[in-house]
């Protein structure tokens, strides 16, 4: 499957090419395509963060797929922050690296391919996970990003169009 990496706002392509490496892994083939920038009426002011929902307005499907990659913080009607977003169901996703940033690039990468394998995950259809183990589990804290794994439950394997063993390629 192929699937569109965009920049939305300031993302170094060294990022941009990491991500795509590591999501080729997942069977996916990422192009890096044309960057958008961040749209000033998407910033909430008080909440010093962007609303989630306008930036994935922005995601304009071109390909099978869109990964929307952010340095925005992010937030959603009910949670005051959010890694990503996506709309179950329809290609187009976007993932903020802002929260999952770490000292240890390895670490920090690794967080990010969750997030967008998980944003991904929704993009074709699938929910929440109860499994904690599994990549569509939520998480609302970086300490459940990291515990989560990197790859969907059997379950949930059954309906990605993927090929899923990322420690196998
Ligand atoms: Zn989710
Ligand atoms: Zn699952």
């Amino acid at each position: 499957m192929r699937l569109l990496v965009v920049p939305l706002g300031d993302v170094p392509r060294d990022l941009l090419a990491d991500i795509s490496h590591a999501l080729a892994k997942y069977g996916l083939r990422c192009q890096v395509g044309e960057g958008t920038p961040l749209p000033a009426e998407a910033f909430h002011p008080e909440r010093g963060k962007y609303r989630a929902e306008e930036l994935l307005r922005l995601v304009v499907p071109r390909e099978e797929a869109v990964l929307a990659v952010t340095p925005a913080d992010m937030y959603a009607d009910d949670l005051s922050f959010v890694f990503g977003l996506a709309n179950l169901g329809r290609p187009g996703a976007v993932v903020s690296v802002h929260r999952l940033r770490s000292p240890d690039r390895e670490r920090f990468l690794g967080r990010v391919v969750k997030e967008s394998v998980h944003e991904l995950g929704h993009t074709w259809g699938l929910p929440h996970c109860s499994n904690d183990a599994c990549v569509m589990a939520f998480s609302n804290s970086l300490e459940m990003a990291d515990a989560k794994g990197q790859d969907f439950c059997e379950s949930c394997r059954r309906v990605v169009p993927i090929a899923t063993d990322p420690t196998r390629a």
